[in-house]
């Protein structure tokens, strides 16, 4: 997963000592190019990574596979001092477009909504941080997001059992109503209390997805830290800024909407994203961009309680 080594040089370049490991002749060639090129020291591995993992211990370890990168997890999990990075590319699995496939790979029920890259996203965090638990692992999310076609997270890791057991608190499951949007969360290992019918329509079209993440997928502090880093000579400074300053202010919720849907729910004319989150301020609700789209905004409003006080007026 070294592929051009790229990473591996931008580590070095902060005085990082290195390792780079991929499987494939070029992509190794060029990462020791690249890391010579550079002036940099660094050691570039031939070899499956999963057994280097289980051999050598790494203070930070970056998981960057094409699709999913559960093949690799059981490894790093198990041997990582300080932090693990995850990018998955496998957005339909994970999301629930590709329900069987996000069941197997996964170990939890992905369901498909108008939330799919945060529903993609807690999918993979639950994932995760189960898997990090099976060695007495605590693995929080420090900063997470999800840009064009991958999700990307940042863990965290303490290495006492009862860290593991207290974070694994954040897990439960998500009661969606495909006909109204209205969701509410419980937390638990299994869902103790799923609804026949939704509690705002009536209506029987509800899915339960789970388990997942319910809990921060950033951290404020840090994420703000990061973006300080930034610096213009940063070919993607633009982009990075925005992500990073919108999951540092994105509030706690586990879903999010997306403003377009529900207008067009309600056949309403959409007003403007920072109007219409001014709305739900201004009526006492929490409320906040979220990274996952242009139109997507996080509040403490129920469905209901969003149309009463943002809903645009349709003569408008
Ligand atoms: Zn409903």
């Amino acid at each position: 997963m070294a592929a051009s080594g790229i990473r591996g040089v931008r580590a070095a370049a902060e005085g990082y000592t290195v390792t780079c490991c991929d499987i494939d002749d070029e992509a190794v060639d060029l990462a020791r190019a690249n890391l010579a090129r550079n002036d940099f020291d660094g050691t570039v591995e031939q070899r499956n990574v999963n057994a280097l993992l289980h051999e050598s211990m790494f203070d930070v370890v970056d998981l960057d596979p094409f699709g999913t990168p559960i093949p690799f997890v059981d490894a790093a999990f198990s041997t990582t001092r300080n932090m693990v990075c995850v990018t998955a590319t496998d957005t339909a699995p994970l999301c629930g477009a590709h329900m069987q496939s996000g069941i197997r790979k996964y170990s939890a029920v992905p369901q498909n909504t108008d939330y799919h890259p945060e529903m993609g996203l807690r999918t993979l965090l639950s994932s995760l941080i189960r898997t990090a638990a099976r060695y007495d692992v605590a693995a929080t999310p420090i900063c997470s997001h999800v840009s064009r076609h991958y999700a990307r997270t940042y863990l965290e890791l303490d290495h006492r059992a009862t860290e593991a057991d207290s974070l694994l608190e954040n897990l439960g499951f998500i009661h969606h109503c495909e006909e109204c949007l209205a969701r509410r969360h419980e937390f638990g290992h299994y869902p103790e209390s799923v609804p026949e019918s939704c509690s705002t329509c009536g209506s029987n079209r509800l899915l339960t997805a789970g388990p997942i993440w319910l809990g921060p997928v950033a951290d404020s502090e840090f994420t703000t830290a990061v973006r300080t880093q930034l610096s213009p000579e940063m070919g993607s400074i633009n982009r990075a800024d925005k992500t990073l300053s919108t999951v540092a202010a994105e509030i706690d919720t586990p879903t999010h909407y997306d403003q377009h849907r529900l207008c067009k729910q309600w056949g309403v004319p959409a007003n403007s994203m920072d109007d219409f989150i001014d709305d739900l301020r201004n009526a006492g609700y929490e409320a906040s961009h979220a990274h996952y789209s242009g139109t997507a905004f996080k509040t403490t409003a129920t469905v209901g309680e969003i149309r009463e006080a943002a809903a645009p007026d349709p003569d408008n």
